[in-house]
Parts: structure tokens; sequence; C-alpha cells
């Protein structure tokens, strides 16, 4: 068994569990349950994409002028707070929560544009892996586990089909007494998924090391538990070879 050192890794004192997948699959919700019962924190970093996706449209920069949304990046004051129970990390920007803004149909409609941008992309893997240094966490996203920690002790690759994220999704607005077409939300992942597979930099990928689990027929707690048996087995094992 090779120790952390031989095969380059940071030393930790906690595991980081890096998840990736499409838009609309449940990483968030599955994330949260994973980081709560791990007593870890948990943060969706597609929040950091939106945050700035956001600040972009209010002042009014083209979101496909990459140099002018690194230098809005790198202006900004970026904060990383967790809330409720300690487990959630929310994105804070110049002082202010943007939980809500970030949700609004324009940003989800050009945050894969802005998560194009080399320069954005730089800046924002750097606070995820500071975000990530002393482990435990669970960090969700696109390239969490090909880019951001590709030395991350747990690596899973959550998919569903895209019917099945889209019923989801549906569902979920309507639950919250939200407008909710199917078909819109059909076509809008669709847009979204292009976006983020067909991206020249750190594009969405399957790591060789992932573990995939297709969530399509699987609640969210069935994944949930999925996840936590197949990281206590791991952990059983010892991480490090296991994870090899
Ligand atoms: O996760 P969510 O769908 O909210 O992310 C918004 C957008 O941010 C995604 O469509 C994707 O283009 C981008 N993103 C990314 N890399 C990440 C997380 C999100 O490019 N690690």
């Amino acid at each position: 068994m090779k120790s952390a050192r031989s095969k380059g890794k940071r030393a930790r004192s906690g595991l980081v569990i890096a998840m990736d997948g499409p838009a609309g699959v449940g990483k968030s919700t599955i994330g949260t349950m994973v980081a709560k019962e791990l007593g870890f924190r948990f943060i969706n970093t597609g929040e950091m994409y939106r945050a700035l996706t956001w600040k972009a449209l209010e002042e009014g920069i083209d979101p496909t002028d990459g140099d002018a949304l690194t230098r809005l990046a790198k202006r900004l004051t970026w904060e990383f707070r967790t809330v409720g129970e300690g487990v959630v990390i929310r994105t804070h920007i110049d002082g202010k929560g943007v939980t809500t803004q970030i949700r609004e149909e324009r940003v989800s409609k050009n945050s894969s544009i802005v998560a194009g941008a080399g320069g954005v992309r730089r800046l924002l893997r750097d606070m995820q892996r500071k975000l990530g240094e002393d482990g435990s966490i669970v960090m969700e996203g696109r390239d969490i586990t090909t880019n951001v920690f590709p030395d991350a002790d747990f690596k899973v690759y959550l998919d569903a089909s895209i019917e099945e994220r889209a019923k989801r999704r549906t569902k979920q607005l309507r639950q919250q007494g939200k407008p909710a077409d199917y078909d819109k939300i059909l076509d809008a992942i669709i847009q979204r998924d292009r976006g983020d597979l067909q991206r020249k930099i750190n594009p969405l990928t399957q790591a060789k090391d992932a573990i995939v689990i297709d969530s399509t027929k699987m609640t969210m707690v069935e994944t949930a538990e999925e996840i936590l048996k197949l990281i206590r087995s791991k952990r059983k094992a010892g991480i490090e070879g296991a994870t090899r």
C-alpha cells in the first residue's frame, strides 16, 4: 500500500469526497446527506460560477468576455460561510449572500458560458482547493474529480437519464409552488449538458477512478446510502490502497 506522500498527495487531516455529474442529477441533495452523516462540510461549486454570472449580468458584463469576467472575479470579495447546522457552505460575494439571485433563469442559462472562461476556472479552482485543503468535505461540481481534487480520497460520478433529471426538477419546482413546464426544463438540461460536456477547458468527464452511480431508478436517500456504504467499506479497507 502506497503512502499519501509517495503518491504525491498532500497530507490532509480529513477525507475529501469529490462528486461530479450532469445538471439536475441531485448532487447537492445527495452530497448534503452524505456530508451530514459523516460530520463533514458540503459545498456545491456551481454556486460559485452562478454567483459570478449573477454579478456579471448585474454589471452588464458580456458572459462571453472571459477577460472581463476574470477581472470581475478577482475584484470581488469571496467568502464561504457554513449555514444552518454548519454543514452547507454558501458563497457570499462582497459581503452578500446570493442564494436566491443565483437561481434566476438568466443565471442558469448563462452560467455554463461563464464557466468556459479559463481565467475564471483557474481562480475558482484555487478557491475550491483552499476550501478543501484540510479535508472533511464533500465537494460537488463538474470538474472536482478530474481537475480540482484529482487526488480526492473518494470520487463519485453521479448519473441519471436526461428524462429522469427533467422529471425530478419539474417535481421539485412544483413542490416549491413554482411554475414548471417539463418540456422547457428538459430542453434547458439538454443545453446545459451540451455546454458542460463540450467545454474546451475542464469539461464534464468521468474520472477513470471514479465510482459511477446511475441513480435513474434510485431515490436520493438510496443513492446517499449507497455512497456512504462504499465510503465506509473503502475506509475499512484502507482508503489509500482502495482509491488507486
Ligand atoms: O451545479 P450547477 O448546475 O448549479 O452549476 C452551474 C454551472 O456552473 C454548470 O452548468 C457548469 O457549467 C458550471 N460549473 C462548472 N464547474 C463546476 C461547477 C459548476 O463549470 N465545478
